[in-house]
């Protein structure tokens, strides 16, 4: 039974034993250089665990160890049907252990443990058991060539994927690659973010349990940028699959163009747009949703809905709505199970989000909600929910992603403003569009530059569904069988018959 109050769930996390050294080849290791770096937990500065601080020399036994077991063949080569079976169970373990995972997410980077214990596990587990059920119903192709000639056209695993993950859904995201990776047959090394490292230390126990064999699944954490530019530039590396910031997205890039080309996608930033109109059949569902759009996670969300895009008309009735929509959304104790907004996963962090607040005070926005670090200001990384009105769309705090609980509302006029000030952004993730006009719904779903749109809901959707960006938000897509195109190479063999 999993604790239900405040009081069991500090008790319960007392009694954990928290692993923080690297997974490498079928077991722990700590760093070459024993060397470790504190984990600190954002709701009250305390420290959590010591974590590997693994450098060159670990993401090189690491990738050796990977490229071994691709060699070898073990898992590459099983049937799908069997690695169906090892990763069913991995994910049944995921669940198994879903009070310890989520108590693990929630101490280190601060989100809720409702919602790490509700969306974030069994989130992770479904992406795992998604693609594992998958991969044994995925066909391969023969051409249409002429009568001498059998050509096929067949999926093979591209061999050693690097998986570089964020700290804002520190299980589930590495899982959006772990998961299609190993069911396609490659190993994996994950270098999970330094400010989220144990979920993915845990995970890696769990899938050796499962029986994902030695090597095929290793975790590298570090400090900085030292394990993940070591993997990017390792000749020995095919595919680099990143979710993270564009800036470090870029870098990838430029670490794969100097090394071995290797395959590289990137889930990077987003400015979504959230675009409500006079016409929105119920507008107190779309405060609502406003509301969650942006604050949900502590606003710590790639497709956070930060620019609150409505028509002038009912601009003043409805920014009243999301006003008050957003006062439920109250900064609290992250492991108390009534909290529905935690802490920022760091202090420096909380510096930065209130940095842009003092940026649209001085820029001109007007305030129309929060604006303070929140709780526990001296130990605590919380922020209030913040609602700038009055902004115009070439204000940094509507440019650029603050990864905050930061909302700013810009009114519009009509329909091409709507689009003009929507696509405005260096980013593609997500858009939505309030609206009951079917026709306006269409047509304008397909003049939004973004990789999703929500119409009259905000970022629902499924694992049925790819995720990812145009624009600097990235390339390739995570979820759906599309992912299953990042960690595989087409290959033709023509036969000729007679
Ligand atoms: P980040 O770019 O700072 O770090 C991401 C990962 O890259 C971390 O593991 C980090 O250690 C590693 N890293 C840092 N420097 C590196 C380097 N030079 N070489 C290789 N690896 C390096 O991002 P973050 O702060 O952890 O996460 C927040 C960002 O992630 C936001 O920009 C957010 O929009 C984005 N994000 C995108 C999606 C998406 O699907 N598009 C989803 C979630 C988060």
């Amino acid at each position: 039974m999993a604790p239900d109050n405040l009081n069991q769930w500090q008790e319960y996390v007392k009694s954990l034993k928290i692993e923080g050294r690297a997974f490498i080849n079928g077991g722990y290791t700590a760093a070459q250089s024993e060397k470790t770096f504190a984990c600190i937990n954002p709701a009250n500065s305390e420290q959590i665990a010591q974590i590997a601080e693994c450098e060159e020399a670990d993401a090189e036994k690491a990738v050796q160890a990977a490229s071994h077991s691709f060699e070898a063949g073990t898992w590459r080569n099983m049937a799908p049907k069997q690695r169906k079976q090892v990763l069913l169970k991995l994910a049944a373990l995921m669940l198994e252990h879903r009070t310890e995972l989520a108590a693990l997410e929630t101490l280190d980077m601060g989100k809720p443990i409702s919602e790490s214990y509700n969306v974030d596990i069994p989130g992770a587990a479904e992406v795992i058991s998604w693609h594992a059920e998958a991969i044994d119903k995925i066909y391969d192709e023969v051409a249409p060539t002429e009568a001498n000639v059998l050509a096929t056209i067949t999926r093979e695993p591209i061999g050693v994927v690097a998986a570089i993950t964020p700290w804002n859904f520190p299980l589930w995201i590495a899982c959006w690659k772990i998961g299609p990776a190993l069911a396609a047959g490659n190993s994996v090394v994950l270098k999970p973010s330094e400010k989220s490292s144990l979920t993915a230390i845990k995970l890696a126990q769990l899938a050796s349990d499962a029986g994902i064999p030695d090597g095929v699944f290793n975790v590298v954490p570090g400090y900085g940028h030292t394990v993940g530019k070591a993997l990017a530039l390792h000749m020995q590396v095919d595919c680099l699959a990143f979710t993270g910031s564009t800036r470090i997205a870029r870098q990838l890039m430029i670490y794969a163009g100097e090394s071995n080309m290797k395959r590289v996608w990137l889930e990077a930033g987003g400015k979504n747009p959230n675009i409500v109109f006079a016409d929105c059949a119920d507008l107190d569902k779309a405060a609502r949703s406003a509301a969650s759009g942006c604050f949900y996670n502590q606003g710590e969300v790639c497709v956070a809905a930060t620019r609150l895009l409505v028509e002038r008309s009912i601009h003043d009735e409805f920014v009243e709505k999301v006003r008050q929509a957003s006062q439920n959304f109250k900064p609290g104790d992250p492991l108390d199970p009534d909290t529905n907004m935690g802490a920022l996963v760091d202090k420096q962090h909380q510096g930065s989000v209130l940095q842009y607040i003092d940026k649209g005070k001085q820029g001109g926005a007007t305030l129309a909600l929060g604006g303070k670090a929140a709780l526990d200001v001296d130990k605590g990384a919380f922020v209030e929910p913040t609602i700038f009105t009055a902004v115009t769309n070439q204000m940094p705090i509507a440019r650029e992603e603050i990864f905050g609980p930061v909302m700013s509302v810009i009114p519009f006029d009509d329909e091409q403003d709507a689009i003009a000030i929507a696509n405005d952004s260096d980013y593609g993730l997500g858009a939505a569009l309030w609206t009951a006009s079917l026709s306006r719904a269409h047509k304008l779903s397909k003049q939004l530059r973004a990789g999703s749109v929500w119409i009259n809901n905000y970022n629902d959707g499924d694992m049925t569904v790819p995720f990812g960006g145009f624009k600097q938000s990235g390339n390739g897509r995570d979820k759906s069988l599309h992912a299953l195109e990042k960690y595989t190479e087409l290959k033709t063999t023509w036969i000729e018959l007679d």
